[in-house]
């Protein structure tokens, strides 16, 4: 392990006060909210057990990013919507598609600014000019 990766080996947590690992080197059964995501699972409640710091330039200066990760043991299958929670969605985002003014559903989200559809205000603004 070369010096640079070895600033972030904690294991134990002493010096950052969680489990800390370089990048690439956690173990196999702590994953980030991503990775628990592709694999179908949520955090479940757990906190942040570990974390990988690494040295990043990418905003200019040189800093340390963080990523935490999850123990992939206390992590609970994601939950999916039933029926009738898709059906309010479906309903709620039907709402925020249909102009007040002409009643059709625009087939995009309405601009809060405007609160009509884009044809609407475009009319809108031509009646008053
Ligand atoms: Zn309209």
């Amino acid at each position: 392990m070369s010096r640079i990766r070895s600033r972030f080996w904690d294991p134990a947590g002493s010096r950052y006060g969680m489990p800390t690992y370089p990048w690439r080197m956690a173990p196999a059964h702590l994953l980030t909210c991503r990775q628990l995501t592709a694999a179908g699972l949520r955090p479940g409640g757990q906190g942040v057990q570990a974390q990988v710091l690494w040295a990043s330039r990418r905003h200019g200066a040189l800093g340390v990013r963080a990523a935490y990760l999850y123990d992939v043991r206390f992590a609970l299958p994601k939950r999916t919507a039933t029926p009738a929670q898709l059906d309010a969605l479906a309903k709620a985002n039907a709402a925020r598609r249909t102009c007040p003014d002409c009643r059709r559903d625009a087939g995009y989200v309405l601009p809060r600014h405007l609160g009509t559809c884009l044809d609407c205000a475009d009319t809108q603004q031509r009646s008053a000019a």
